[in-house]
């Protein structure tokens, strides 16, 4: 009787979102389930009003710094504003409550969603097929350098390397390693690109490609990128683009134009989807033509105005996963891309390098940087002139929360020395601009006149600073409602 009462409040709480009610014998229950494993008492469930919980979780949610608060300089991370329209669309009852199991004909919708948002994107990179299961850039990696795999297997070609510059992001090498194939790394030369003669020097016939991020991490876009591609299509070894920071190239550049073969795109950077600690994430992947057909199954194709899930595909590297990547994602991304139009994914890259040239301008009055050159979406300061006083990279970005801002990136690309690698994003205003710099050179003055203040930082943090070491080496993910 107990049972049967609580199920029916459960489903009348849900009858705005209009499913049939459930239709569970009281009888039933109790047959199916094991008597030991049946309750006999209630389980303690926490009774709290609903104001208590929306308090509860305000409270939580400005303990940490996000996007909705203020500026998330965090380079290479893209942290833009996600326009809540995404959620709205996201939380659709037909989309939000769809089951991976659901037949095709009944995910029509879906599976349109899917097919639209891969034919947004090749149009945006010029590829010719995307595959949107990867659930975030390094996956997409992984995926990416298996096509390529596939592809020279499929040739009879004998490779084993792939070229990766030193200042590539730390999956790079690590996704190249888990599909088998050994990384040589290209130097970068004093203006921060890819030092063409150690390029050529380490060009073989068992290349089997080269994996570029593209701007590169410093911010600069790779100016010699068709010699490049003519050396690495010389021994028929493919052109990877890490589209990652694709956010300046929208509708500016196609990266299948520029010679890339295959390229992933961090939707969740670009495209505006919250990802904050870790995810959730999508990193799809778009290739060429002659590669289109390795790419993992499903493949969503349309045969007669039907969307139609094909696992047909022998030559595909296979599944990547139960079923067809993370979806909420794609409906943000999807929402997105159709919101701003392709007018405005312009002015999205445009503004996103507008900004950033602004910040490096007037930060590099005061601060260094690693190279200097007209950026893209994002650039790198050298704290090596404050470390020489005393001062990291790491303190400066403690300070800057206590004024209200999340830290740049730090000590990443690592041919730049005490790096601090700034993003603003194209959301921002002149107004946030000048008073990040007002913050930035504040802090420098602080580094001379008391630099223990800066050294301590923070202060206004619910945790101020942290034993980076003790906190790696003796992870501690219990969660005790004590510390807060
Ligand atoms: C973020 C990023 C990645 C990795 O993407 P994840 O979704 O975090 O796995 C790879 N390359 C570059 C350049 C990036 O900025």
């Amino acid at each position: 009787m107990e049972t049967k009462l609580i199920i029916e409040k459960g489903r009348k709480g849900q009858m705005g979102i209009g499913l049939p009610p459930m239709d569970v014998p009281e009888k039933s229950i109790a047959t199916l389930i094991p008597t030991e494993l049946i309750r006999d008492k209630a389980p303690a469930l926490p009774e709290v009003s609903e104001p208590e919980l929306v308090r509860h979780y305000i409270n939580l949610s400005t303990k940490n710094h996000h996007v909705d608060k203020n500026l998330y300089p965090l380079g290479s991370c893209t942290m833009k504003y996600n326009p809540k329209i995404n959620d709205w669309t996201a939380a659709h009852l037909m989309l939000a409550t769809a089951h991976p199991h659901q037949p095709e004909i009944a995910s029509q919708q879906q599976l349109r969603l899917y097919y639209e948002l891969e034919q947004m994107l090749c149009n945006i990179t010029g590829m010719n097929r995307f595959t949107l299961q990867p659930a975030a850039g390094s996956q997409g990696e992984l995926v990416g350098v298996m096509v390529m795999r596939k592809y020279h297997e499929l040739k009879g070609n004998h490779k084993t390397t792939i070229l990766i510059p030193d200042a590539a992001h730390g999956t790079n090498p690590a996704s190249v390693a888990m599909a088998g194939y050994n990384v040589v790394e290209v130097k970068s030369s004093s203006n921060g690109l890819v030092d063409i003669d150690d390029f050529k020097s380490k060009i073989n016939d068992e290349v089997a490609g080269f994996m570029l991020t593209n701007p590169n991490t410093l911010g600069l876009f790779e100016d010699n990128l068709s010699i490049l591609a003519d050396l690495i299509h010389g021994v028929d070894g493919l052109m990877y683009m890490d589209g990652a920071n694709m956010n300046a190239l929208l509708g500016l550049v196609k990266p299948a134009e520029l010679g890339f073969d295959i390229t992933h795109i961090n939707l969740h950077k670009t495209f505006s989807t919250p990802h904050g600690g870790g995810g959730p994430g999508a990193g799809p992947i778009g290739v060429v033509e002659k590669l289109a057909n390795y790419l993992p199954i499903p493949r969503i194709d349309k045969v007669n105005d039907a969307y139609t899930l094909n696992v047909d595909l022998p030559h595909s590297i296979g599944r990547l996963s139960a079923f067809y990547g993370n979806f909420g994602v794609l409906v943000r991304a999807w929402t997105y891309i159709r919101t701003l139009g392709a007018e405005g994914l312009v002015d999205t890259s445009k503004n996103a390098i507008i900004n950033a040239n602004y910040l490096m301008a007037k930060l590099t009055t005061r601060y260094d940087i690693g190279y200097e050159h007209a950026c893209m979406h994002e650039f790198v300061l050298s704290a090596q002139k404050e470390k020489e006083k005393g001062i990291k990279a790491l303190d400066i970005a403690k300070r800057l929360l206590d004024y209200g801002y999340h830290s740049p990136t730090m000590y990443f690309p690592l041919i730049v020395k005490e790096a601090l690698m700034i993003e603003p994003t194209e959301n921002e205003t002149k107004e946030t601009l000048d008073d990040f710099i007002d913050v930035m050179f504040k802090i420098l003055d602080e580094i001379d006149d008391n630099p223990e203040i800066v050294k301590n930082a923070p202060y206004t943090t619910p945790i101020r600073r942290v034993d980076e070491t003790v906190a790696n080496r003796q992870l501690n993910t219990h969660w005790n409602v004590n510390e807060f």
